[in-house]
């Protein structure tokens, strides 16, 4: 019995193989058809990746699209928000082209399409991988419902840097975590079938390294060791590879003093031949052109660097339309490498399915029905309350007791527009709830709402300006300062807590929004100073798209609700925390500095030869005279309405060998009053290595569901594969020896235990 069923499994796996090869070769028969088919021109054109003047992500956006269209020299449009519009130009490129090529519609759907998830950064404090992945899936539903087939994301450049505005759009400091969220998020878009009229193609970005710029500073240089790359920055990438990501974007900044939209290594090298990927390289907005400027060629040079580096697509730049011809009469670049790239183009349009029905994505009826539906906002608002992360809640100031009188004061309280933060190029800002409606609203007749505004974003018109563009206006009030603080505290008066709504403006983080000081807006500083001085509990609802620096705010606020900018639905999703219908259980997976100074500052450094061991400050060792090596609040870091109680850590054995399997466990109790989620960490040690290994490394997560007085064991399975790692001759491998076992609730509060793992 045993043996047939074997026979059957065998042939099956087989028959499956047999099919995904046949399937392979007819999509590569016909897309060589098409090829034999095409003049240069043509293909060049498919080469082209303008973008629409609907929403403009870049300094300059094409013209005449039209045009170019019917002359064959466009193979895709991004950013065009609208299914007719799609539908009609689709319908002009199959109609006007002599060999009918449909266009592939491009957009950068970050956190949702028009049901808009909290920021990346906040989405990644879930931890919660099935959470993630169903956010890619409804923003794929959405965005094909209106035309879309293709979405620049996921964004998985690793960043130690909260200076850098793109922080807001990655997944933290972690290669682990995020490398799991870049796996989920890749299916959440792609699904299993690519031509199914709801799944869209992901492009995972900015390949490479480009949240290691220097100074925290956009699109600034980036230099490091081929060590840290390979296992600190390339892990995400490598896994939204793995799971079969459809296109990579490369990255504004240079790698080795090689820009990566012109990086032969990085492409060809590691991303083809190491990686196997084999779908399409499209570069970032105008990111050939601009090598220009970084001083590798001129226009026609850096243009043939790219293609030679593997890049297919050129967005914006149309130096592949312009130049590459030229280039190759001149023996540049071959024939064959423009055949290629329009080949890896081609076969993405036949994935999708558009040779089969060009219109596959447009159609009106499911734009009509099938987005911004009350269902997707609804499981929006659930999903934005996990990313909440709880920093401080001295004396159980959260959540408020029913009944109460709130007064509800700050910039960001009445501020729908900025919402759905950075990147939110196709929401409908207006329809976004703010906090003061979403308090409003769930308190009801149980208790009191009363709002002021408080103060502005920033005192300074321009600075303000600077970080609410893109429709997240928050109207300036003229008056002045004090003014509007004395109105804030008449409000309170009355109040029994006070919630203030402050931190950043949706643009103050994202593209180009680098900062050097992460404070507070000095003017909301003041307000908040007010508010505490009243001596009533203030909650500080904290809005920002990076960690910042609040040392003030952490010994003198009473509580403190991280909620990021946390989608369309944002104000119903506060408000069900600050109630405590919903227990916040997000978790930080980036660590917040007390200063810029300490920048970068992440959990998984190396000792050095001089680690601080005794108390901060010890003359001769690594730290600081002014500062303390600690984070203000560390990777992993999260606060609950309950509180949980750890065990010690139990490992299956001290001594482990070869392939073996070692079990680390631990029994974690819910120890308080309500139902609590909790995500417990392990992280792992390996003391000895062949180069210098990191003091810790989140290796797995559990996020858990505990009634009051419940106890769960959480146990995670630990092979050699987790602790293989990239040597100085970058060969993956585990070396043996003694390896420190780490559970606990956040990276610093950890128990340890030893195992010694031979070969
Ligand atoms: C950004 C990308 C984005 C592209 C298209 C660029 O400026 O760096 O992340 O996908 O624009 O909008």
């Amino acid at each position: 019995m045993k043996k047939y069923l074997l026979l059957l499994v065998t042939v099956f796996i087989s028959m499956v193989a047999t099919s995904q090869t046949s399937k392979d070769v007819k999509r590569h028969q016909f897309v060589n058809e098409l090829l034999a088919k095409m003049t240069l021109e043509e293909k060049l054109g498919q080469l082209n990746l303008p973008a629409s003047s609907d929403f403009v992500t870049g300094a300059v956006s094409s013209s005449d699209i039209a045009q170019k269209v019917k002359d064959g020299k466009v193979g895709g449009v991004f950013n065009i928000r609208s299914v007719t519009k799609i539908k009609e130009l689709q319908e002009y490129a199959v109609k006007s082209t002599r060999l009918h090529i449909p266009l592939l519609f491009g957009m950068d759907v970050i956190h949702g399409y028009k049901t808009i998830f909290p920021i990346p950064l906040g989405m990644s404090a879930t931890w919660d991988m099935p959470l993630i992945e169903r956010t890619a899936r409804i923003a794929a539903s959405e965005a094909s419902a209106d035309g879309i087939q293709w979405t620049f994301s996921p964004m998985v450049d690793l960043t130690r840097d909260p200076r850098w505005g793109r922080t807001s759009e990655g997944n933290g400091e972690d290669a682990f975590l995020s490398s799991a969220i870049a796996k989920a998020m890749v299916h959440g878009y792609q699904g299993d079938d690519l031509s199914a009229p709801n799944t869209i193609i992901s492009c995972v970005k900015h390949y490479a390294l480009y949240g290691a710029a220097e100074g925290g500073r956009d699109y600034n240089t980036t230099d490091m060791s081929r060590v840290r790359m390979y296992n600190e920055y390339f892990p995400p990438y490598k896994a939204a590879v793995d799971a079969g990501v459809g296109s990579i974007m490369v990255s504004f900044n240079e790698i080795d003093g090689v820009p990566a939209s012109g990086n032969k290594w990085l492409v060809d090298d590691v991303l083809r031949k190491q990686w196997k990927f084999n779908g399409f390289v499209v570069s970032d907005y105008t990111g050939i052109p601009e090598m220009v400027n970084h001083g590798v060629g001129d226009f026609q040079a850096v243009n043939a660097l790219s293609l030679n580096a593997g890049v297919d697509m050129d967005m914006v730049g149309e130096g592949f339309l312009n130049t590459l011809e030229k280039s190759m009469k001149e023996g540049k670049v071959t024939l064959a490498q423009i055949n290629k790239a329009c080949e890896r183009i081609l076969l993405a349009k036949y994935d999708l399915g558009l040779f089969e029905d060009p219109y596959r994505y447009c159609n009106e009826q499911r734009s009509a029905t099938e987005v911004f539906t009350a269902a997707n906002r609804a499981e929006a608002r659930k999903i934005a309350s996990q990313s909440f992360v709880l920093l401080k809640n001295n004396n159980n100031v959260l959540p408020i007791a029913a009944g109460k009188t709130i007064a509800l004061v700050g910039p960001l309280a009445d501020a729908k527009e900025n919402m759905t933060g950075t990147w939110s190029v196709g929401a409908d800002n207006s329809k976004s709830v703010s906090l003061l409606k979403g308090l409003t609203d769930a308190v009801g007749k149980n208790g009191k709402v009363v709002y002021a505004k408080g103060s502005n974003l920033e005192d300074d018109a321009e600075m303000q300006n600077r970080q609410t563009m893109f429709g997240k206006d928050i109207i300036r009030d003229n008056r002045s300062a004090e003014e509007m603080i004395k109105e804030a505290l008449a409000v309170s008066t009355n109040a029994d807590v006070i919630v203030a709504a402050i931190g950043e403006g949706a643009e103050s983080s994202g593209e180009s929004a680098s900062k050097s000081n992460i404070d507070i807006p000095e003017v909301q500083k003041r307000l908040l100073k007010a508010l505490v001085a009243t001596g009533k509990p203030v909650v500080l609802v904290l809005f920002n798209g990076r960690p910042i620096t609040l040392n003030w705010e952490n010994e003198y606020v009473p509580a403190i609700l991280d909620v990021w900018f946390a989608g369309s639905e944002a104000g119903d999703a506060i408000a069900d925390a600050l109630l405590g219908k919903v227990n916040p259980s997000g978790k930080l997976s980036m660590s917040f500095p007390q200063n810029v100074g300490q920048i970068p500052i992440y959990y998984n450094h190396k000792n050095t030869g001089r680690p601080l061991t005794g108390k901060w400050f010890s003359k001769f060792q690594s730290n600081y005279i002014d500062v303390s090596n600690e984070p203000l609040y560390p990777f992993g870091y999260g606060l609950s309405y309950t509180n949980f109680e750890y065990g010690d850590v139990q490992v299956s054995s001290n001594a482990l060998k070869g392939n073996q399997k070692l079990t680390v466990s631990v029994d974690v109790k819910n120890t308080g009053a309500v139902a609590g989620k909790e995500i417990v960490q392990l992280y792992i040690r390996d003391v000895v290595g062949s180069i210098t290994r990191p003091v810790q490394e989140l290796k797995g997560f559990n996020k858990i569901d505990l009634a009051p007085g419940e106890t769960k064991t959480v146990s995670f399975e630990v092979t050699p594969e987790l602790l293989k790692f990239y040597n100085g001759d970058l060969k993956f491998d585990w070396e043996a020896g003694e390896f420190q076992m780490m559970v606990g609730p956040n990276s610093k509060e950890v128990k340890a235990v030893k195992v010694n793992w031979s070969k």
